[in-house]
């Protein structure tokens, strides 16, 4: 049944009139419906139809999954080695490396990312996998230099019950960065994937239904995020959510966490500055800060959307940027040749135009964009195109306000302290990106940027091996390199006497 549904859902000819195909979410290792049955909807951004329908969780759906969880840790999980938990995460690498192209076929047409963007989410994937394998035999204790009277040691022991909740921008790769070290720390987890983007969350699981996972140690369960992604939180056997999505729904879980102390970490919005000195190599500031706003259509939260340009450069720069933008190929995500897929959902393509309409009225000038594209073939998917607005500051609400979209905008500056404080002058810190031939400088303005991740003569470069996250309203927590093992392990210190005799300290009574 599992290949069968993953190639079915891989298959382009189904975007036609085809009927949308029913799935089911995973609970205790097996294929489940909504407990009482509910459905939703799920639409492909390129064409704008509807092409799967899957469970719609309850309170009552989540609790069985996380029971199933609860129940997994403590059984058959807790006696597998570290080094078979390894074979199981090399396994998984490997059916995510040898589905590659359906994988990549189904989060483009779930998410509306262009193949070749897809494509390179699928290798981060499998190495993401790779990595944490190596990791389970990493997880060490400690001991310390006691005097001969006394032994002590750390363990590090899984946290427990993972409640995983992901946005829809990067559907797959944010579950790997969640369930990868879960898994290489002992943990089970229960992982809800955007309502937009559930249908390769379902495939993954099909493919990884083999690789040797006892039952409950990895379960989806689908729906809305007010339902069962809050249901999820506010479940007292859950021990952890790792959350991934907007600072708003952020602020809520950790309300809601704060009641019975669960852990949280949380990767939220941005709005990355990129500083561009006169000494830049301008054509490599151009193209990768293009790379930086307009792939993934700008729907990611490393997005190169606030532009700060030396002011002698100004015109240069943004006539090359725009002359770029203007070039880039937007189109159907499984076209080839396209550079640039759609949005989401109509209603967010809505919101990325009214926030470009906002600027207008803010006083902002608009250079290119900021419609939807004119060709009729693309008239029902939810495109919009390459968008730069030119004498941008930071009291504009597009300046100040996360768009999500293919939306940046350009202000000047005169000198690095100018920089750095409009650099500054937001309420996240997410990334930042530094142009400039001056080493010193650049290690200067890295520093000086507060954000959790500076790049220096490039931008949105990651991977598994360098933690990612936050400052500010950005969240808290790392994902990625060793690091994350913290947020995905507790520690048990263990303290052993070793006098011949244990010295009575009521001897004198
Ligand atoms: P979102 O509305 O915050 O949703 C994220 C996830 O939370 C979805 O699964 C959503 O379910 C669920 N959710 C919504 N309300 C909830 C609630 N009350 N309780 C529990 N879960 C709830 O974000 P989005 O609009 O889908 O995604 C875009 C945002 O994610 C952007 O702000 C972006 O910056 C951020 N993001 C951050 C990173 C990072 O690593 N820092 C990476 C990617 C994206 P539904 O889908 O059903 O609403
Ligand atoms: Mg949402």
């Amino acid at each position: 049944m599992s290949t069968d549904l993953v190639a079915t859902l891989a298959s382009t000819e189904r975007s036609g009139a085809a009927a949308p195909v029913a799935l089911p979410m995973l609970v205790d290792g097996g294929w489940a419906a909504a407990a009482d049955g509910a459905v939703f909807d799920s639409y492909e951004p390129r064409t704008g139809r509807v092409w799967a329908t899957l469970p719609r969780s309850s309170a009552a759906d989540v609790d069985r999954a996380v029971t199933a969880a609860r129940r997994a840790l403590n059984g058959e999980w807790s006696r597998i080695s570290a080094a078979d938990r390894a074979r199981i995460l090399i396994r998984i690498a490997g059916v995510v490396d040898s589905h590659r192209e359906e994988l990549a076929v189904i989060e483009s047409r779930d998410n509306g990312k262009p193949l070749r963007e897809v494509r390179a989410e699928i290798d981060a994937i499998v190495r993401y996998f790779e990595y944490f394998a190596g990791v389970c035999q990493t997880v060490l204790g400690e001991t310390h230099p006691q005097a001969a009277s006394a032994f002590t040691y750390t363990r590090r022991e899984p946290v427990g019950v993972v409640g995983a909740i992901v946005p829809w921008n990067s559907p797959l790769l944010m579950l790997a960065w969640k369930l990868s070290p879960a898994l290489a720390g002992g943990n089970t987890i229960v992982l809800k994937p955007a309502e937009e983007t559930s249908v390769s969350t379902i495939a993954f699981a099909h493919l990884v239904a083999d690789v040797g996972l006892p039952d409950g140690v990895f379960n989806v369960v689908t729906g809305i995020g007010e339902q069962a992604g809050a249901a999820l939180v506010a479940h007292p056997r859950v021990d952890k959510i790792a959350f991934t999505g907007s600072t708003e729904v952020g602020r809520q879980i950790a309300a809601t966490a704060a009641a019975d102390l669960k852990l949280v970490t949380f990767e939220l919005g941005g709005k990355s500055p990129t500083i561009v000195f006169a000494d830049a190599d301008l054509d490599a500031a151009v193209h990768r800060t293009a790379y930086g706003i307009f792939s993934a259509a700008g729907q990611t939260c490393q997005a190169a959307s606030r532009i700060l340009v030396q002011d002698r450069v100004h015109d240069e720069f943004l006539d090359r940027f725009a002359a770029l933008a203007r070039r880039i190929r937007v189109g159907d995500p499984l076209a080839e040749g396209t550079q640039m897929g759609a949005q989401i959902s109509a209603q967010h393509r809505d919101k990325i135009a009214d926030y470009v309409e906002s600027g207008r009225k803010d006083g902002a000038t608009l250079v290119c964009g900021g419609t939807p594209p004119t060709d009729p073939a693309l008239a029902d998917g939810y495109y919009f195109t390459p968008t730069i607005l030119d004498d941008v500051d930071n009291s504009m609400r597009m300046m100040r306000e996360e768009i999500f979209g293919p939306v940046t905008g350009v202000m000047t500056f005169t000198d690095e302290a100018d920089a750095l404080a409009k650099a500054n002058d937001t309420e996240y810190g997410l990334a930042g990106s530094v142009w400039t031939r001056d080493v010193t400088r650049a290690h200067r303005v890295a520093a000086g940027i507060e954000a959790g991740l500076i790049w220096i003569n490039t931008t949105r470069t990651i991977n598994h091996l360098v933690p990612f996250g936050g400052y500010k309203q950005s969240g808290y927590g790392r994902e990625g390199g060793l690091q994350v093992m913290e947020h995905y392990t507790r520690v048990k210190s263990v303290w052993v006497d070793m006098h011949d005799e244990l010295p009575n300290w009521y001897a004198d009574s």
